[in-house]
Parts: structure tokens; C-alpha cells; sequence
């Protein structure tokens, strides 16, 4: 590695030292509490994938260059020279962490491995060294953000052939918009993923509860945030936001995809609007009547995933289960505690990455598939896409023998008219 590049690498290291990072790079003491506390080492038993083993790479750098016995004493101060086999160690601590910040609820100083891999994702970043596919992917959103005239028809004519399936689910009034877009002074703005089990169930319940809604142009996935780039995340988010503050919502309501919620929720800063996941809207229209579920169109027991950027990252607990009790009497939870729920092993970016990560998708979640089995379901629920594609994968991998669906959709299909 050039100096060059060392040296560039190094200012977006310092970039992300606020008081917080320091703190997580200076406070572990090697305790060893968060040892067992990763779905990866608890299904794998490998040392590289302990958070603390994870995070020592990105602390030696630190000491490295940020430490001043680190710079005069490099063997001593235990610093790590950034080069071309660091940035190796670097991909494979961040890329196989999903972010689900188990091992941060154990850590009795509340490390937090997430921020410190975020470190490690924006050095590969710098270096070219991130999965391409994302950032491609990442560029395409922030593309439709700058050119949406030209995407616009394409996505209207789409939207045209879903209206009969959203009929089927719900008997609407003639004259009423089936799937309204682009209202301005609508009640709430619902950004949805591309694809119909994201917009036609999402739909069937907001005419279902007479909301004054409207549906984005844009997906709510936020690849930047995958791919570990604070200045991609940041210009996917703010296409939402520009719409919402364009259209004078009064919510935005962001449909089963963890990270876009969380992102959404935690990095908007100050906005005229609020923001709400889906579960927690749906669950608002059952509280208020607005809508009616039946309990006997599941048969067999459910049990419920929480997305861990939906729960343990963003606090969307007490929703789902609301719902969940309006259908189905027999609920069963796969933990006593929500924030030890194991990650499904799917998210940071792992399911994005398809086929290249299954294996190491299926082998490190293992024990997932134990706690899913220990409920004796028959119906796993969920409410993040990342997750429903990860929980089938274990599905079909480990012949669960479970059907896999999204809270959202089994709400569409239990409406009582
Ligand atoms: S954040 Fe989750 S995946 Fe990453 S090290 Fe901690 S427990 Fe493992
Ligand atoms: S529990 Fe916290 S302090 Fe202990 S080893 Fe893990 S990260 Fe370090």
C-alpha cells in the first residue's frame, strides 16, 4: 500500500472518532463476557468471529496511529500497520458481522461492535476493497433520486397491474385510488421495497383502514448503509425525505426492511414528519378499530423472528406481539428476553449478497435455526425482508418445516370485512 493511499485511508479513519467510537476503542478490557454472545462463534466456533477478536483489529490500528506509545513503541502499544493483509482481516471481521449488536447487550461497557465495524467497512471502502455489487447497487438508488422523470412511467405502469390483486384483498369503493401516488397533503407517505409482496398487502390494509395514504417513488432499501458509506446512506435517505417534505406528510411509514427503519428513525436528524414502521402503524389501526383480523385463518402455532435492526437496534418490540395476539391464540415466543433474540444471520449486507454468502449464511446460523425449532411452530413470522430471506434459506437448508411469512402480509390476509 502507497503512502498515498495509507494516508487517505487514515483521514477517513479519523473521520469517524468522535467521543463515542474512542470510547468503544479504549474501553475493552478482554473480559471475554461477549466470547459466546455471536451467532457466528456460537454456530462456528471460530476465534475470528468473537467480537472482541473482531474489533482488536481496528483498536491495534488505532494504536498504531492514533496512540501516542502506539507510534514510538509500535510492539509494546500491540499497533497494527494498515496495509494490504490488514484490510484482508478488516473484510473478513465487517462482512461477517450482520450489526445485529447481540454482543453489545452482553458487554458489560456496551462496546459497540457495529460502530467499530463501521470503521472497517469505510476503510474498505476508501481502498476500493467493498463488495462492488453494493455500492453499484447504492448508485443506481441515489441515480433514480437525481433522473426520477425517467423512471417514472416504467414505475406507474407497474403499479397499474398490482391494483386488481389489492382489490382482491380488499372490496374498494368506485371511484376510490387504489394505489395513490404522489399525493400532495397526504396523512402518510408508505415507502415500500420494489416488488408486489411489499406494496399489494401494504395496500389491502392501508384501504382497509381508510388511511390518507400515498406510495413512494422510491424503494426504501438503503444500500449505502449496507456497504458502510456515511455519504451514499446519506443521499439514498434524503430522496426520502425530500419527497415527504415535498408531499407536507405528516408520516412516513417504512415497510418490512430493518436497516431502511432503522436508518430512517436514527439518521434523519430533525424532519417536519414522523416516522413509523409498518408493524407499528398496523398495530395503531387495530388499537383504533380502524381494521379487524381474524384469529382462525392460521392454523398451527406461530412464533415471531425479531429483525434485530427492527428490535434489539430500534425498539419495535411490543407491536408485532399486539398484532400477533389479534391473530393467533397460540403465540409462542422463542425467547424470555427480546434483546438475547439470536440474529438470523442475514443482515449488514449478507443477504444482498446472495449466493456468495450462503454458505457461510447457513453455517454460522446454526444456532437460529435450534431456537426456531425449540418453539415447535409451524408459522415463523417476521418483519424484515433481509431476515424472511435469510429464515427460508435456513428453512429449505436445515428442513425446518416451517412456513415463513411476513407479519404485514399475514395481516392483509386475516382482515375481517
Ligand atoms: S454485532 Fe452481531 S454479528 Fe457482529 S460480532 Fe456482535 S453478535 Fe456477532
Ligand atoms: S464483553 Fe466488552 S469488554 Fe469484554 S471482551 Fe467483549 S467487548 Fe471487550
Amino acid at each position: 500500500m502507497d503512502q498515498k493511499t495509507r494516508d487517505d485511508l487514515l483521514t477517513l479513519f479519523q473521520s469517524k472518532l468522535n467521543e463515542a467510537m474512542r470510547f468503544y476503542l479504549e474501553t475493552c478490557t478482554r473480559c471475554g463476557t461477549c466470547t459466546e454472545a455471536c451467532h457466528a462463534y456460537a454456530s462456528m466456533g471460530q476465534v475470528k468471529y468473537i467480537a472482541a477478536y473482531r474489533h482488536e483489529i481496528i483498536r491495534r490500528i488505532y494504536k498504531k496511529y492514533f496512540k501516542g506509545r502506539g507510534k514510538v513503541w509500535p510492539s509494546v502499544g500491540e499497533a497494527k500497520e494498515l496495509n494490504e493483509m490488514a484490510l484482508e482481516e478488516l473484510y473478513e471481521a465487517a462482512w461477517s458481522c450482520t450489526g445485529c449488536r447481540r454482543c453489545m447487550v452482553y458487554c458489560p461497557f456496551g462496546v459497540d461492535t457495529q460502530m467499530l465495524m463501521s470503521i472497517a467497512k469505510l476503510l474498505l471502502v476508501g481502498a476500493s476493497a467493498e463488495p462492488e455489487i453494493l455500492t453499484l447497487l447504492a448508485d443506481t438508488s441515489i441515480e433514480k433520486g437525481k433522473s426520477l422523470e425517467l423512471y417514472k412511467e416504467g414505475f406507474l405502469a407497474g403499479l397499474k397491474r398490482l391494483e386488481e390483486e389489492v382489490v382482491k384483498g380488499w372490496q374498494m369503493e368506485a371511484g376510490e385510488t387504489v394505489i395513490p401516488v404522489d399525493v400532495e397533503g397526504a396523512d402518510l407517505l408508505y415507502v415500500a421495497l420494489a416488488g408486489a409482496h411489499s406494496i399489494v398487502p401494504a395496500a389491502v390494509v392501508f384501504n382497509a383502514a381508510r388511511e390518507n395514504w400515498t406510495l413512494s417513488f422510491f424503494e426504501a432499501v438503503n444500500f449505502g448503509a449496507f456497504v458502510g458509506d456515511p455519504t451514499r446512506t446519506k443521499l439514498i435517505l434524503d430522496r426520502i425525505i425530500n419527497e415527504a417534505t415535498r408531499l407536507k406528510v405528516k408520516e412516513v411509514c417504512i415497510c418490512e426492511c430493518g436497516t431502511a427503519y432503522r436508518v430512517m428513525q436514527q439518521l434523519a436528524g430533525r424532519r417536519p414528519f414522523k416516522v413509523s414502521s409498518i408493524t407499528d402503524v398496523q398495530a395503531r389501526y387495530i388499537r383504533e378499530g380502524r381494521i379487524k383480523l381474524s384469529r382462525s385463518t392460521f392454523k398451527g402455532s406461530i412464533t415471531y423472528h425479531d429483525p434485530c435492526q427492527m428490535a434489539r437496534n430500534a425498539g419495535v418490540i411490543d407491536a408485532p406481539r399486539f398484532i400477533l395476539r389479534h391473530l393467533t391464540d397460540d403465540f409462542r415466543e422463542m425467547t424470555d428476553d427480546i434483546r438475547y433474540n439470536w440474529c438470523c444471520g442475514g443482515g449488514g449486507g449478507l443477504v444482498a449478497l446472495g449466493e456468495d454468502t450462503l454458505d457461510f449464511r447457513m453455517k454460522s446460523s446454526r444456532i437460529k435455526t435450534e431456537q426456531v425449532q425449540e418453539t415447535g411452530a409451524q408459522i415463523l413470522a417476521t418483519a424484515c425482508e433481509n431476515c424472511h430471506t435469510q429464515l427460508e434459506n435456513l428453512n429449505d437448508h436445515y428442513k425446518m418445516g416451517v412456513k415463513v411469512r411476513f407479519l404485514s402480509s399475514m395481516v392483509a390476509d386475516a382482515l375481517v370485512a
